[in-house]
């Protein structure tokens, strides 16, 4: 693919808003190969970069990155409950001496760090539309797209419509609804 086709995928695939950035970082729970992962990445740590100043991190680095995503999102829907994914960030700074003999100081973040501010702007912009899944056996996270949306896909609202319907024919009595409120609150 050339610079800009890869350039302009990313863009569209991570998206311009904070909704739209905060689908494409729980999308990345499974932490598949993704054929234009450097590209997202490089995108999502940069949104404001054109394609110029984009820095693309190295293959490996990506998928550490993408790794790190995947396992914070599992941490959170593990099934032990009040697991929390912690967010270290180390900050670092750069002393040196310069050619005028005078000294200089520059904050130096690592490509993980940057990622790691990313991910919790993100979150903190959108906590009160991330939900989870109200369908029982979806683990998913997903973001509403309106306030009374609790399911995460058309796909599990129509499940979980089809298995009530059953239990209500077979007399047996469904989950109170407030189980399934309470489950769709996650603390982020
Ligand atoms: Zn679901």
């Amino acid at each position: 693919m050339a610079y800009e086709t890869h350039f302009s995928h990313a863009k569209k695939r991570v998206g311009e808003t904070p909704e739209d950035r905060a689908r494409w970082l729980l999308s990345q729970r499974e932490g598949g190969p993704g054929d234009n992962l450097t590209w997202e990445l490089a995108v999502f740590l940069d949104p404001k970069a054109d394609e110029t100043r984009l820095q693309l991190p190295s293959a490996v680095d990506a998928r550490d990155l993408q790794q790190l995503v995947s396992r914070g999102l599992r941490t959170l829907l593990s099934e032990r409950r009040r697991k929390t994914w912690q967010l270290r960030i180390t900050e670092t700074y750069e002393l040196s001496l310069s050619s005028h003999n005078t000294i200089g100081v520059k904050p130096s973040s690592s490509l993980e760090d940057k990622l790691k501010r990313r991910i919790h702007e993100t979150v903190v912009q959108v906590k009160d539309r991330i939900r989870l899944c109200c369908r029982r056996g979806c683990v998913k996270l997903f973001v509403q797209e309106d306030g009374r949306q609790v399911y995460c896909s058309r796909q599990c609202a129509g499940k979980e419509r089809t298995q009530r319907f059953r239990e209500k024919k077979k007399g047996k009595q469904s989950y109170p609804h407030r189980l399934v409120l309470t489950r769709s609150k996650v603390r982020l």
